[in-house]
């Protein structure tokens, strides 16, 4: 039994539907730019590129439905995306095998202070404080993946305040899960627990503290936060 001289931090987990167990999360990985029409809006060129991704931490992930407006910016972002949870991983797994790594599909919001990802980008900077902050991460349940089917296609949206702002298709996305999967496994080892956060379709925008976002995706439900 390992003695620890100051008491370690909590395990972070994920609500699983219709169990009672919950999925412990590993790491969270993040694409960029994965869906055309995001590419262009903030100014890139959607031609098929190499992937890039950033991480945010465990402890960003919450499931709690409230956004508290976070310090040192003022001008937050959402980002509506699909959650990818894994229940196995390694290196170098080709995208034929990918799939079978996959537990489940969740709701996820990349929250982004945009001001500060623009000062990292603009100074060749790191992307944590803009993407990695408190709460930045707000998460719905999974739902185990042999009761979704494909993740190839099906509606992904967010309204704020009842207001359609995203509203997007899953087969648009320029990476599929299975070569996001494959692509990180060349840099990291992958594992059980890890979440990948599979990019935004457009319309991303501000949120004010008040604000209500309700994220949807077919077939894993929805995603409802309250910016505080
Ligand atoms: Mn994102």
């Amino acid at each position: 039994m390992t003695k620890y001289s100051i008491e370690p931090a909590p395990q972070i987990s994920l609500p699983i539907r219709g169990s009672d167990e919950r999925f412990p999360v590993r790491r969270i990985y993040c694409i960029g730019r994965n869906y055309a029409a995001h590419v262009i809006e903030m100014g890139g060129d959607p031609d098929r590129e190499e992937p890039f991704f950033f991480q945010k931490n465990a402890q960003n992930a919450d499931t709690s439905g409230e956004f508290p407006y976070p310090a040192q910016s003022n001008d937050v972002h959402y980002e509506m995306e699909m959650v990818v949870a894994l229940k196995s991983g390694g290196a170098n797994i080709p995208v034929d095998e990918a799939l079978s790594h996959v537990f489940g599909y969740g709701l996820g919001l990349d929250m982004t202070r945009r001001d500060l990802q623009a000062a990292a980008k603009e100074t060749r900077r790191p992307w944590e404080p803009g993407k990695a902050f408190e709460r930045s991460a707000p998460m719905s349940e999974l739902t185990v993946a042999s009761g979704t089917g494909s993740p190839d296609s099906g509606k992904i949206s967010l309204r704020v305040n009842g207001e359609v702002r995203q509203d997007g298709d899953l087969s648009h996305m320029i990476w599929k899960v299975p070569e996001m999967i494959a692509y990180l496994s060349r840099f990291y080892d992958i594992a059980a627990g890890d979440l990948i956060m599979s990019g935004t379709p457009s319309g991303v925008g501000p949120v004010q503290k008040g604000d209500v976002l309700e994220g949807s995706i077919d077939g894993l439900g929805t995603l409802i936060v309250k910016v505080v």
